[in-house]
Formats: C-alpha cells, sequence, structure tokens
C-alpha cells in the first residue's frame, strides 16, 4: 500500500467506557446518547481537504482495550494517526492506555512522525480522578498532544480532530474541505449545484 494514498487512517484506542465511540460519533453525527453500546469496531469516513485536493477521514472506532491482539496490531500498521483516550473520572483508564502505547510504539519504531493525541474524555463529570496536570504530564512522558474533551457538552470534539490532523506535517489538512479552495472554484461549484437543480 503507498505511503501517500488518498485515505487518512485514524484509529481510536481505550479502555471500555471512556467514550470512544461517544466522541467519534459526537464528531461524525453531531449527537450524544447516555445510554451504553458496547462497539464492535466501526469505520467512519468523511471528506477533507488535503493537501490542496481532496481526501477521506477514515475513523476506526475499536472496542477497547481487551481488542483481540492480532486486530490491534493490525489497526496499528494501518494507522496513521491515533488517539488515545482515557476518562478523567478513572485513572485506571489512564493506566490501561499503557501497553496500547507500548505496542503502538513497537510497530511504529517512534511516535516522532506520527501524530498521537492523549484525550482526558469526560471533563463535564465533578467526579475527577485524574487531575489536567496528569494527564499533561503523561503526554510529556509518551512526547504526544494532550487534550481534555466532553462528548456530552461537546467540549474540545472538533478541535480534537482538527488537531490531531495539524500534527501531520507530511500532508496539509484541514476539515472545512472549503478552506483552501479558491473563490473561482467554489463559484464554479455553486454554479454547477444550480445547474443539477434545474
Ligand atoms: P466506549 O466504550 O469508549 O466507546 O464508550 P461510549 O462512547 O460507549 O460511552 C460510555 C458511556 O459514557 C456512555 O454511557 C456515554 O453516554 C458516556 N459518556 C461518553 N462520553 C461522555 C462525556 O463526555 N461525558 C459524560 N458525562 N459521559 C460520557
Ligand atoms: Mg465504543
Amino acid at each position: 500500500m503507498p505511503e501517500q494514498s488518498n485515505d487518512y487512517r485514524v484509529v481510536v484506542f481505550g479502555a471500555g467506557g471512556v467514550g470512544k465511540s461517544s466522541l467519534v460519533v459526537r464528531f461524525v453525527k453531531g449527537t450524544f446518547r447516555d445510554t451504553y453500546i458496547p462497539t464492535v469496531e466501526d469505520t467512519y469516513t468523511q471528506v477533507i481537504s488535503c493537501d490542496k485536493s481532496v481526501c477521506t477521514l477514515q475513523i476506526t472506532d475499536t472496542t477497547g482495550s481487551h481488542q483481540f491482539p492480532a486486530m490491534q496490531r493490525l489497526s496499528i500498521s494501518k494507522g496513521h494517526a491515533f488517539i488515545l483516550v482515557y476518562s478523567i473520572t478513572s485513572r485506571q483508564s489512564l493506566e490501561e492506555l499503557r501497553p496500547i502505547y507500548q505496542q503502538l510504539l513497537a510497530i511504529k519504531g517512534s511516535v516522532d512522525s506520527v501524530p498521537v493525541m492523549l484525550v482526558g474524555n469526560k471533563a463535564d463529570e465533578p467526579q475527577r480522578e485524574v487531575e489536567v496536570r496528569d494527564g499533561e504530564a503523561q503526554a510529556r512522558s509518551w512526547k504526544c498532544a494532550f487534550m481534555e474533551t466532553s462528548a456530552k457538552t461537546n467540549h474540545n470534539v472538533t478541535e480534537l480532530f482538527q488537531e490531531l490532523l495539524s500534527l501531520d506535517k507530511r500532508r496539509s489538512m484541514n476539515l472545512n474541505i472549503d478552506a483552501k479552495r479558491s473563490g473561482k472554484q467554489r463559484r464554479a461549484d455553486k454554479l454547477k449545484a444550480k445547474c443539477s437543480i434545474m
């Protein structure tokens, strides 16, 4: 598979119940539900702007830390960027990311050129077990970026994906597919849309 394919693959890892599916669904569909539905493995796609053209952002929502080891290895080798999610209400969920991070490091060799974001989700919850500074310290030691989010209140959700994409210096990616296009191109598109309505 060529390194610069037209797909950009993001993989979301983390213990069961930390809010991986909620973050992905909030980002892709803009909705949130309070009920917990365990995930098998789902991939969502979105069109984004990439190097003056468009490409497909593929987001894989994994089952959690008890994923089949072979599937986990495959997701890591195929992935371009990674989101490691814990819940700020559970120190244990942060601990559970350690073996995933270690496997990521082992498979990719180094995380220097791999975008990785450590995410403390459920930032809306008052029952906090992991302080912001603990998340930041963990991210420093893993040489990755850090952000707290809430899928429930929609805090930092779009920012998380935009920031992750901007960490990749080999491509210039933007969630807004119109951002990189010229006014001329947008006018041509508008005209096309008008013509197809007629
Ligand atoms: P997953 O197993 O990591 O995919 O977790 P889910 O996305 O299925 O979420 C597990 C539970 O946590 C569900 O009941 C969600 O409603 C809840 N949840 C997810 N994100 C948040 C959040 O940001 N804040 C709060 N308070 N609850 C959340
Ligand atoms: Mg899930």
